[in-house]
């Protein structure tokens, strides 16, 4: 018994640290609030991951500065797997946004891969006098000066929209941040703010129970099925070229060993062919990534193109946050 004990306690010491991992839950930082976008994608790819992964994954919620909080918390967390952080394109206008980040994009992070890419809506409080983007535009002309467009904070996915948004119709808009789409959300249903842009993983349900007004679809084609399938294109709507796409992926502490990545990524896979959560993201409009960015190599290529292709874009809107 002893000796078996023994060479059991001797073989173990003879696996590759991190060999075992995870031997407890696993932390996945969602930088923005319960109950919005970004955390709707991360509990259900949470749910999916929990089999493959053999493990417990908690979401925590580090809203705010658009997302640079959580993303931040993440940058200096152990690099040893049980710390995960849930982003989108913010990881990508973060670094044209801010004068200065208290983390490096490209340097203090392992990427893992990609999981979906998902369209924004352009959506009003119920009470908008204006049922298309036609009439919406008038209406944003007469009351210049006077319109509130709520985000998610400087560098958020509905920030880069309402700021692409505000060029195309050479207005300036009051911007009312939140620390997620959730809170801008409720505001948007009782009426305190007047517009905004938010990923159809949050807007669907809202629009298709007729609580906000939904004016068009910002990528370059329409949904191919569900309820926002008849919603127009920008561009159809008049915005011509307008095109943004959102992405989600999930991202390691700089330093993570590779096996723990290994272990995270096929889990990744994995929940990507997971029937269930494939259905749920269909039916929030979102697109589940298929090609070689769900691996490291080729995600982290991409947000390097992202950043070089937002980076103009930005500075061409002259926006900055210290
Ligand atoms: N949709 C938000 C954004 O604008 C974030 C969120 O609450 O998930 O980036």
């Amino acid at each position: 018994m002893r000796r078996t004990l023994l060479l059991t306690a001797g073989l173990m010491a003879c696996l590759p640290a991190f060999a075992q991992y995870p031997e407890k839950p696993v932390t996945i930082v969602v930088p923005f609030t319960a109950g919005g976008p970004t955390d709707k994608v991360a509990r259900d790819l949470a749910e999916a991951m929990r089999k493959p992964m053999n493990a417990t994954l908690i979401i925590e919620n580090v809203g705010g500065v658009g997302g640079t909080l959580g993303a931040n918390k993440v940058a200096k967390a152990a690099p040893d797997g049980y710390t995960l952080l849930l982003h989108h394109i913010g990881m990508a206008t973060a670094p044209s946004l801010y004068r200065t980040l208290p983390f490096k994009t490209l340097e203090d992070f392992e990427y893992l891969g990609m999981v979906n890419e998902v369209p924004m809506t352009l959506i009003s409080r119920p009470t908008m006098p204006a049922a298309n983007y036609a009439e919406l535009a008038k209406w944003l002309e007469a009351n210049k000066g006077k319109v509130n467009l709520a985000n998610a904070g400087v560098g958020s996915a509905s920030h880069l929209c309402g700021l692409l948004f505000q060029q195309a119709v050479k207005s300036d808009m009051t911007t009312v941040p939140y620390k997620g789409t959730a809170p801008a959300m409720n505001d948007l249903l009782g009426g305190q703010v007047d517009i905004m842009c938010d990923q159809t993983t949050n807007t669907t349900s809202q629009i298709e129970a007729g609580k906000v007004k939904a004016f068009a679809v910002m990528s370059s084609k329409r949904l191919t099925s569900g309820p926002l399938a008849k919603l127009p294109t920008a561009d159809e709507s008049g915005l011509k070229g307008f095109n943004l796409t959102i992405w989600h992926a999930l991202y390691a502490p700089k330093g993570t060993p590779k096996a723990v990545l290994d272990k995270v990524n096929t889990a990744l896979r994995a929940a990507l062919k997971d029937a269930d959560f494939q259905k749920r993201q269909e039916a929030l409009g979102a697109v589940i990534v298929t090609d070689a960015r769900v691996g490291p190599a080729e995600h982290k290529k991409f947000v390097e193109a992202e950043i070089n292709k937002l980076g103009p874009v930005i500075k061409a809107a002259g926006v900055y946050a210290d």
